[in-house]
């Protein structure tokens, strides 16, 4: 199981999140997806193979110009390897879309609380809860920064998340428990559980700590914690290769 996410300027996303999912295919998987942002979110997601996610995504138009994407391999916990259960999950109105691994532990008493509310489940996952009830601070919440960190609030458990909101150029990934790294590129920023799923594109390493929030977009990085207060972080560079 592992996540990436990457944000550029150029038509490359694509395919670098699905490079990067194939390097990180050594941590064992069952369903991968995709999800790239722009003013709507485009979401791809198969069980099985990463071959039959890049065959799913060559039957129709995806729009390759999308220049924020994030995506996951599944190692399942909760809901057997479905294509509904495959990451990346999504709101009812497919504002947000999130990836994650590990487990969230107290994610039953939030679906009950959600569906008590009305929201429509579309998965068995554990890690749906996470999408609504990011959609659901977002309504209340002027900045997306804020809906997420409200909605970290929320969560008990391990996990590396990243997240994306239609119109929004950021990408919001926070770790605890599972790990999580950002890549610093030339004009291009990652996320990923793992540095090789980046390294042919960057050794420039920040490694991220429980509890931190790490935000990219085109421009650059930042990295705060649960507070938003910023946290000094070291650039590394990797020497050794993958
Ligand atoms: N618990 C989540 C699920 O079952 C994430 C599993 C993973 O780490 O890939 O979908």
């Amino acid at each position: 199981c592992g996540i990436i996410g990457c944000v550029g300027h150029d038509d490359e996303t694509l395919d670098v999140v699905l490079d990067g999912l194939e390097t990180l295919e050594y941590r064992g998987y069952d369903s991968a997806g995709v999800a790239l942002a722009g003013d709507e979110i485009d979401v791809e997601k198969k069980e099985g193979r990463l071959e039959a996610l890049r065959e799913e995504i060559a039957t129709h138009e995806v729009d390759p110009s999308g220049e924020i994407g994030i995506g996951h391999t599944r190692w399942s916990t909760h809901g057997p390897p479905t294509d509904e259960n495959a990451h990346p999950h999504t709101d009812e109105s497919g504002r947000v879309a999130v990836v994650h691994n590990g487990i969230i532990e107290n994610y039953q008493s939030l679906r009950d609380e959600l569906e008590s509310e009305g929201v429509t489940f579309t998965s068995e996952t554990d890690t749906e809860v996470v999408p609504h009830l990011f959609a659901a601070n977002l309504e209340t919440d002027l900045d997306a920064e804020a809906a997420f960190r409200r909605t970290l609030d929320r969560i008990d458990g391990s996990y590396a998340i990243a997240a994306v909101v239609a119109g929004d150029d950021r990408i919001f990934a926070t770790r605890n428990d599972s790990p999580l790294v950002l890549g610093v590129g030339e004009d291009r920023y990652y996320l990923a559980s793992d540095v090789p799923a980046f390294l042919e594109h960057t050794r420039d390493v920040v490694y991220l700590d429980d509890g931190e929030v790490a935000i990219i977009d085109a421009e650059g990085w930042a990295v705060t914690n649960r507070d938003g207060e910023p946290v000094e972080k070291d650039v590394s560079t990797v020497t050794w290769s993958a």
